[in-house]
């Protein structure tokens, strides 16, 4: 039986003769930056690339155009690895958040795979997961069954500091319409009713209550409707807001307490309010069994992985549902100096330079090792599960 490090050693060497194909198709999807739900070239060129490497390609799973799902089966039965691709981008901003190296590592990964799975028990997918910045994608797949018989999932995030286990914020989306009536500003303002005015006292309250929230707590908004012309009393508006905290319960707690606060702008000025609220991402467990073989893999490559540090500061995925239904991880590969923000155009700059090309193929690899560890280690999937099992109760 050929060793766990031998394979190792040659899914490295696979990933580095693949090296100059992923930097193209890396630099190809960040080139042409797809939303959530409309990644139709991504998906193509990220199918297209693992059905030429020899995996089983499935375009159009769990009811979304733009998932897909490559398939490596091993010469007998054992576990099933998901690595997980992202290739959606930011409204505006393009690939602000790297995603072009999330779903090309992916594929780097099952390219490096593939010719040792003859070798090797179990089968690993490459799940192509559209729309993480809006729209859950790996939410309607997990309810769709794309995660029906899969024993670990993991995908790597580009960032500014390399860590392993750090967890994420739970949120939920609310969207706010008010309802006025229209008059003339000028000459019949007291005929109107401000839909204006009281989505300003909602944003108003709401940033009272920030005063109160933990200090784990987000709550941020954006007006997407203002009002139609300044001569009129705006009688419909709109806006949304994202509401963050370490826990789901948490989460839902402050929810209720800024649906308080626009009521009480609609109350004050008469105005009609609407509500919709969305089912949002659920914070990520980080499976640290997972978490261990991953870190010993990157450094083993010369990566420098780094503690999750006191306060650290987290967004939200989807990939937090993911790890509430299968052991998961989410690890973090340094592309642009600590402290550089997320969606950025810094970020944007560094997914296609020569750090973020490093990136890219280091993430394969760790992907890929930590991939055969699982795969060829009973024992490390087993206490994965058990550690999922304890988290989940
Ligand atoms: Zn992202
Ligand atoms: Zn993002």
């Amino acid at each position: 039986m050929t060793s766990i490090s031998d394979l190792k050693q040659r899914a490295i060497k696979n990933v580095d003769a693949a090296r100059d194909e992923l930097i193209q198709l890396s630099t190809t999807i960040h080139a042409n930056p797809e939303l959530a739900f409309k990644e139709f070239k991504s998906a193509a060129l990220l199918s297209d690339a693992l059905e030429k490497h020899g995996l089983k390609v499935e375009r159009g799973i769990g009811g979304l155009e733009t998932a897909f799902r490559g398939e490596a089966r091993g010469n007998r039965a054992g576990a099933t690895i998901a690595i997980l691709a992202e290739y959606d981008a930011l409204p505006e901003l393009g690939h602000a958040c790297g995603h072009n190296i999330i779903g090309t590592a992916a594929i780097g990964a099952g390219i490096a795979l593939q010719p040792l799975m003859n070798e090797m028990p179990g089968r690993v997918l490459v799940i192509g997961t559209p729309a993480e910045e809006g729209g859950g994608g790996k939410i309607i797949l997990l309810k769709n069954g794309a995660f029906e018989g899969v024993d670990a999932a993991m995908m790597v995030h580009p960032a500014a500091y390399t860590l392993v286990t750090r967890g994420s914020l739970a949120t939920r989306r609310i969207t706010l319409e008010f309802f006025g009536k229209a008059s003339h500003a000028a000459s019949s303002p007291e005929d109107g009713i401000s839909a204006l005015e009281a989505l300003l006292a909602a944003f108003h309250n709401i940033n009272a209550l920030r005063l109160h929230l933990r200090a784990d707590a987000r709550v941020h908004g954006i007006i997407t409707h203002g009002g139609a012309a300044i001569n009129i009393i705006p009688e419909y508006t709109a806006a949304k807001f994202s509401v963050r905290a370490a826990t789901r319960a948490y989460v839902e707690e402050i929810l209720q307490r800024v649906i308080q606060c626009a009521q009480a702008g609609a109350v004050a000025t008469g105005a009609q309010l609407k509500y919709a609220v969305d089912d949002g991402y659920a914070e990520i467990i980080p499976n640290r069994a997972i978490a261990r073989a991953f870190a010993e893999n990157w450094r083993a490559l010369g990566v420098e992985v780094h503690e999750p540090r006191p306060n650290e500061r987290m967004g939200s995925t989807d990939m937090g549902d993911v790890s509430h239904a299968v052991p998961a991880l989410h690890p973090y590969l340094a592309i642009v100096p600590d402290g550089t923000p997320g969606h950025s155009i810094e970020v944007r700059a560094a997914a296609i330079s020569p750090e973020g090309h490093a990136g890219l193929l280091n993430a394969a690899k760790g992907l890929a090792m930590t991939a055969i560890d699982l795969l060829c280690d009973e024992n490390l999937v087993q206490e994965a599960k058990r550690e999922f099992a304890a988290a989940s109760k």
